[in-house]
């Protein structure tokens, strides 16, 4: 067991010392330094925006090019309470900085944004060298375990250094970017929620959002590792359709995933959550009417000959690996002559292909979770500064906060900005 001292540090005046080096962190600390504050960036991990390295799939969808006022339909919590910091420093802002920084930036379809490189770190490297521009003084592998405050003050910090050391600094302005509880093994555990809990913060409840979901449907062990593009995915609550969206999806160990999942998975969850029934109905082709369909459906049968298998047919209109399994939902052998498929059958294969329907179970926990939703209450925190409204010197940004957007470059872009606004406090 590691000996665990506790000491006084005399550590060199700070005006503000920012806990998380994630990218509200970073972006935090380097503008506060910019702005003239002695900034120290504390971050548990060994280096800072573990994150942000494997964001995009390792290429970092930074922001997305849409115009600002279209953001708040895509940020799924607390739109109008980020309105000030997402006008602070818009998308346009984050493309500037990156570009300014040497990074070239391309904008691809649904107008995300990301670095010609292909390259997370690049993003991740540039924040870093902000911070290092202003003669922030950045330390790894240092955990903040605790907020010192008096009379609604803060007044310092503890955390445990990599030798397992307590020190303490004394600071008047914490900026709190611990990021939310998804994807813990990047260093987001949680910790801020902890530190704002403490302090009488209200932490709205934290759950997995932008996640896989798990269905128990009897195909989904035969479809694993399924690629779909172009297709509708509907999301039903209690029977009701309650969304859609259009894209591509897959099918994984974890369940339903995949761009168009990730974005109904805020509402499933929650759902869930309160258990209620949820399924997902899936359009495999929503350019085509029922009738269109079932056109297109004579037409190869026309052209194909009596002892050809249903196999065959289905093969023309769907993916290899989903023809078994949608010939066993539909309860119609995959080897059965064209000439002897019923009406009935076809009729059901087209209201299979129209909408596939997937009970959910569950959905997949945070770990495999793009994003945290809930977190500290935007309602006692003010808008126009990131500051705590109970705590003088108690800042908070990122996804800490209660606020969640959907793919697309959004929470990112949420980091920034809320990371920008906190960095502008003044000594
Ligand atoms: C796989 C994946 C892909 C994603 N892709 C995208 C994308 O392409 N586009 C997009 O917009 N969003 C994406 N996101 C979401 C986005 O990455 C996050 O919303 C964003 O990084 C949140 O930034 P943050 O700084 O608030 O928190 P984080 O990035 O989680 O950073 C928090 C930091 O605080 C540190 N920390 C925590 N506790 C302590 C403590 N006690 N002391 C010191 N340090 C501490 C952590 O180690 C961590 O470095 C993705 C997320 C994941 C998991």
């Amino acid at each position: 067991m590691e000996e665990i001292l506790e000491m006084e540090m005399s550590h060199p005046h700070y005006d503000v010392v920012v806990i998380g080096g994630g990218a509200a962190g970073l972006m935090a600390a380097g503008t506060a330094a910019k702005v003239g504050n002695k900034v120290l960036l504390l971050e548990k991990m060994e280096k800072p925006a573990r994150k942000v390295r494997i964001t995009g799939k390792g290429r970092c969808n930074l922001t997305n090019a849409r115009p600002v006022e279209e953001f708040g339909e895509n940020v799924r919590t607390n739109a109008e309470w980020l309105n000030v910091a997402m006008s602070e420093f818009t998308n346009r802002s984050t493309m500037r900085f990156f570009e300014r920084m040497g990074v070239k930036l391309v904008t691809e379809r649904g107008e995300r944004v990301f670095p010609a490189s292909g390259k997370a770190a690049d993003i991740a490297n540039a924040l870093e060298f902000y911070c290092r521009d202003y003669d922030v003084e950045i330390q790894c592998n240092s955990r903040v375990t605790e907020i010192l405050v008096a009379d609604g003050k803060v007044y310092g910090l503890k955390y445990m250094n990599k030798r397992g050391f307590v020190r303490k600094i004394e600071v008047a302005n914490v900026i709190i970017a611990t990021g939310g509880v998804s994807y813990p093994a990047t260093g987001s555990t949680g910790d801020g929620y902890t530190f704002a809990d403490r302090v009488g913060h209200k932490i709205e409840d934290v759950r997995p959002s932008l996640t896989p979901l798990v269905s128990n449907h009897p195909q989904i062990e035969y479809i694993k590792d399924v690629w779909l593009k172009n297709i509708n995915a509907r999301l039903f609550v209690a029977g009701e359709m309650v969304r859609e969206e259009f894209g591509e999806m897959s099918f994984s160990d974890r369940g339903l995933e995949g761009a168009v999942i990730l974005r109904l998975s805020r509402d499933a969850v929650d759902a869930l959550l309160e258990e209620k029934s949820v399924k997902i109905e899936l359009d495999l082709k929503p350019a085509l009417t029922e009738d269109i369909l079932r056109e297109r459906i004579k037409r190869e049968v026309a052209e194909m000959r009596p002892e050809d298998f249903f196999a065959e047919l289905v093969r023309r209109l769907v993916p290899k690996p989903l023809v078994v399994p949608i010939c066993k939902e539909l309860d119609v052998h995959s080897r059965l002559y064209i000439s002897k498929v019923s009406d009935k059958e076809f009729e059901r294969l087209i209201k299979v292909l129209k909408g596939w329907s997937f009970p959910i179970s569950d959905y997949a926990p945070f770990q495999y979770a793009v994003v945290t939703a809930g977190g500290v209450s935007c309602s006692e925190v003010n808008e126009y500064t990131m500051e705590s409204l109970k705590i003088k010197g108690m800042y908070f940004a990122g996804e800490v906060l209660d606020v969640d957007a959907n793919t697309g470059g959004y929470n990112l872009q949420i980091a920034f900005s809320t990371g920008h606004l906190a960095g502008l406090l003044k000594k």
